[in-house]
């Protein structure tokens, strides 16, 4: 076990091999699956290395203020605080993005999402795009990034986004400023409420709601994300149902949400109500209905 070492009094046991031993040790005892790794993400933030300069410099010494933040941070990880709060990143859709808490943290078949929506965009000549609950800001900035880097030209894309958290609007303007991003406007408003002054024409409407059935019960690490965000209601589609409602009486020709795993039918069953050309459903790496495309 590592003992807390005065500055100038170097043992092993503060080196740079030793802590990430440990740190992997305590990570696994607390049912951490990549504990080794996320170790090394842990020392390499607190120390400012890359994980390949941990090994290159594997037998150095760490100071006791480094020490002592590393193992600050591994206290909280032991405590199912997701990485991502703690490094402040997320990586999605193979780039990175800040986020803290405040805003959900960026999910991996949220990716899909991003990928139908810019088949849509490709496929319908979509221009004019907005986006409900923009949350970290992931999908609009990734879309705006991607469709800029895709057409290599500044995108003829205007983006607007809404969300009801200052918290998360915070964090979706830190992505949209590293990412050079300015053709997305982003709005403190519930749904499309701030388009009721402005009366913007839309062509694409996209969300990722919360859309999880109040009550469920969830992974502890899911207890350090904003609750707001990922539960949608008593059946847990209400949200989903309310942004069809708004895509049908705005006029927007294409919706494109993810939604729960076993919400296929509920959403099948409201569509019938409203007038629509399609609707499409797509699957996310699992093999389960996560999300669909209405057209209008
Ligand atoms: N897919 C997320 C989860 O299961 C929920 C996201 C959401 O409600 N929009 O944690």
């Amino acid at each position: 076990m590592l003992h807390k070492d005065s500055k100038t009094n170097y043992t092993k046991a503060n080196s740079i091999e030793a802590l990430l031993d440990v740190g992997a040790q305590i990570l696994q005892q607390n049912a951490i699956s990549r504990a080794r790794l996320e170790a090394e993400i842990l020392l390499g933030f607190v120390l400012g290395l890359q994980r390949v300069e941990l090994h290159i410099f594997s037998n150095n010494p760490v100071e006791s203020f480094f020490v002592e933040s590393y193992f600050r941070l591994l206290k909280r990880r032991a405590n199912q605080e997701p990485i991502e709060y703690l490094i402040e990143k997320v990586s999605f859709y193979g780039e990175e993005l800040y986020i803290s808490y405040g805003a959900l943290i960026p999910r991996p078949e949220t990716e899909i999402l991003v990928n139908k929506a810019l088949e849509l965009i490709d496929q319908k000549d979509c221009k004019n795009i907005v986006e409900i609950g923009v949350g970290s800001g992931a999908i609009s900035v990734l879309l705006a990034h991607l469709n800029k880097s895709l057409t290599k030209k500044d995108s003829a894309l205007t983006l607007h986004a809404s969300d009801i958290s200052p918290e998360a609007l915070f964090i979706a303007y830190v992505n949209k400023v590293n990412f050079k991003v300015d053709n997305l406007s982003l709005h403190h408003s519930s749904y499309l409420d701030f388009n009721i002054k402005m009366g913007l024409k839309f062509d694409l409407l996209i969300s990722n709601p919360p859309y999880i059935k109040n009550g469920t019960l969830l992974p502890k690490s899911l207890a350090y994300e904003p609750q707001n965000a990922l539960f949608g209601g008593e059946r847990g589609d209400e949200m989903l149902h309310h942004i069809i409602n708004l895509a049908y009486q705005n006029q927007i020709p294409y919706l494109l949400c993810e939604m729960g795993y076993d919400q296929r039918e509920s959403i099948q069953t409201h569509l019938k109500e409203i007038p629509h050309r399609a609707l499409e459903f797509y699957k996310d790496l699992a093999g389960l209905d996560r999300g669909f495309m209405v057209s209008f």
